[in-house]
């Protein structure tokens, strides 16, 4: 099922006119509407008349999330005030939150994408869908929600937290799909096991997860915890929310909804486009916008792009997994390593559970890199031997994938802290050093 034929199938050339044409009215737009993005446009020596074609992209200045800080909470906005009905915020690491403003206009772009993603996951008129994304500021919620509603399905708006009345609920009403963050759907599942009801007294099939970065590993244990088929949902409050890329049934990546949403890859350090097929930076222009439309806004997500025609029919372009975010990307002893790394690892061994946290400090000028995971209930003996041997197998796998060798400690199932959102797997004490 296709929400959207025309924009998800369209020929390659068709799209790259299209997309020449609404970059250049969002550019006019901005330049017009926007004094900070004038004057850069104007340092930039750039002009809206430039820009002719899609492929004129590159002359365009970066915003970066740094220019979003600068120009709290709505410097950045091209529409007035009276036009934007609804705010939406990034949680930001410290300080201010990034803000993000709608038009009412945007708010139906939003709920259009979102459509095409809850169709591609096979949802429709028929079925009920319980948002357990975290409702208010986060876009999470109310985007999933205004998506479900959009293809004429049934919405719970359940927001997260309350654990067993969402597993109540999910029973009573019948939901079919479930929408939320990986990590969450986890703990949801170890909620579904402790609830006693047996599986086939839920209508579950479906899951919309996304927010946070996970490896093809934890959908392989998401989809066995559950019994359902779990799909990607990606998106940033700076651009829309979620909507802006989905996978289809075949799961082999994320389509783009790239009619609205122009992505391009670049080299983290340089900013260059990197080769074809390349993984970088993944760097989007709004290009249908009018609230706050954003030119080349650099996203700090790594992943690549790939052209071919999906199976499922549709020639939107599809992302490959998020590796994780430049800033997720941790330097130990010189090495660079991927929390979504040790998740792989983790998730393909039968004794662990897939819950994991990673600690990493230095002391006497060395980074130490310690590896907390869960042993699950039935390989968690009092035999100090097996769970030696365990414990070596961890660290020989971690080391054969990252190049270092962590101190692993094996914990007792349920001891790691879980999440309602998205999931914090890192303390890295060197940074209040
Ligand atoms: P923040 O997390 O910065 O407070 P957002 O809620 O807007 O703000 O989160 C957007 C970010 O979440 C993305 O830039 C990306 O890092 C991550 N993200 C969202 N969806 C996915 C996904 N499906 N896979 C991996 N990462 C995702
Ligand atoms: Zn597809």
């Amino acid at each position: 099922m296709i929400w959207n034929e025309t924009m998800e199938c369209m020929s390659r050339e068709d799209m790259r006119k299209l997309q020449g044409i609404r970059l250049r009215n969002t550019v006019d737009r901005i330049y017009h509407n926007c004094e900070p993005y004038r004057k850069r446009m104007q340092e930039h020596g750039v002009a809206p008349d430039d820009i002719r074609s899609i492929d004129d992209i590159v002359k365009l200045p970066f915003t970066s999330k740094k220019d979003l800080r600068d120009y709290y909470p709505f410097g950045l906005l091209s529409s007035p005030l009276s036009e934007i009905v609804r705010v939406h915020a990034s949680s930001g690491t410290t300080g201010k939150p990034i803000v993000a403003g709608y038009t009412r206009n945007d708010l139906g772009i939003w709920g259009e994408a979102g459509a095409r993603c809850f169709t591609a996951f096979g949802l429709g008129k028929q079925d009920v869908v319980q948002v357990s994304y975290g409702y208010g500021l986060f876009t999470g919620g109310l985007g999933a929600h205004g998506a479900v509603e959009n293809i004429g399905g049934t919405v719970i708006p359940m927001s997260s937290g309350n654990t067993e009345k969402q597993i109540m609920l999910m029973h009573d009403l019948g939901a079919v799909g479930l929408a939320c963050t990986p990590s969450y759907a986890l703990y949801l599942a170890d909620a579904l096991h402790d609830s006693h009801i047996p599986r086939e007294e839920f209508q579950l099939k479906v899951g919309a997860f996304g927010a946070e970065p996970w490896t093809e590993a934890m959908r392989k244990e998401l989809e066995a915890k559950l019994g359902i088929k779990a799909y990607d949902l990606y998106g940033l409050t700076e651009i829309i929310g979620p909507g802006v890329g989905h996978e289809c049934q075949c799961q082999n990546g994320t389509h783009l909804c790239e009619d609205h949403f122009y992505p391009e890859i670049v080299h983290p350090e340089t900013g260059q486009p990197v080769a074809p097929g390349e993984t970088g930076e993944l760097v989007f222009s709004t290009i249908t916008k009018d609230g706050m439309p954003l030119l080349r806004f650099r996203t700090r997500d790594l992943t690549y792009l790939n052209y071919e025609k999906c199976a499922c029919g549709r020639t939107s372009v599809r992302m490959g997994r998020i590796l994780g975010r430049c800033d997720d990307m941790l330097i130990i002893r010189g090495v660079n390593v991927f929390p979504s790394q040790v998740e792989a690892v983790i998730c393909e061994m039968p004794e662990l559970e897939p819950h994991y946290f990673i600690v990493v400090d230095r002391v006497n000028n060395l980074d130490t890199f310690e590896v907390q995971v869960e042993v699950k209930e039935d390989f968690y003996s009092d035999e100090v031997s097996k769970l030696l041997d365990l414990r070596k197998r961890i660290v020989h796998r971690l080391q054969s994938v990252t190049g270092l060798s962590p101190d692993v400690k094996l914990v007792e199932p349920r001891s790691i802290e879980r999440s309602q959102g998205k999931a914090k797997r890192v303390n890295d004490k060197r940074k209040f050093q």
